[in-house]
Parts: structure tokens; sequence; C-alpha cells
């Protein structure tokens, strides 16, 4: 992962430990994730809600970086509009004519 944005050079990690919050949205989209495979394979199977789950699980591990990346992109914009990094000085001049 980048240290910057490559285009408005926004620092992704702001401070140690700041996506700790990632983890939270992380764990939420795995769970969903999951759920929604094991339905899948019930709807699909009618297999045992055990034998879903396991499988669902077995399914997901291929997803779990992306979901983990896209989980930070979440967080970034989510901290961002609760409270946005201003722009550092001499790189963007808005409104400064
Ligand atoms: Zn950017």
């Amino acid at each position: 992962m980048c240290p910057r944005c490559s285009i408005c050079d926004l620092k992704f990690q702001r401070e140690e430990g700041y996506f700790l919050g990632a983890m939270y949205i992380s764990f939420g989209l795995a769970l969903a994730t999951i759920a929604l495979i094991a339905a899948l394979l019930w709807a699909i199977t009618g297999w045992w809600i055990t034998k879903d789950v396991t499988w669902a699980v077995v399914l997901f591990v291929p997803l779990a970086p992306t979901i983990s990346l896209f989980a930070r992109v979440l967080w970034i914009y989510l901290d961002q509009a609760f409270d946005p990094e201003p722009p550092e000085r001499g790189n963007i001049s808005a409104g400064s004519d």
C-alpha cells in the first residue's frame, strides 16, 4: 500500500493504529459475505446449515485480501467525511486568490 495518494497526495495512514477501525468494517463485510455464500449454497444444494457455513468459509478465504483492502478504502472515506485532513501548505492552494 502506497503511503500517499498519487493524485491528491492524501496521507493514507494518518497515525499509528489508524486502520484499526477498518478491521471492524472488514469483520462486518466478511460476516455478510460468508452469510451470503452460505445462503446461496443452501438454496442451490439444500445442504445442512453446518456444511453450508463450512464451505462458505472455505470459499470466502480467497476473497479476504480484497475485502480487507476494500474495508480500508471505506474507512478512509468515513474518516475523511467526519475529520477531513486539511491540504498541506504549498500543495493545493484552495481559495487563496
Ligand atoms: Zn487521492
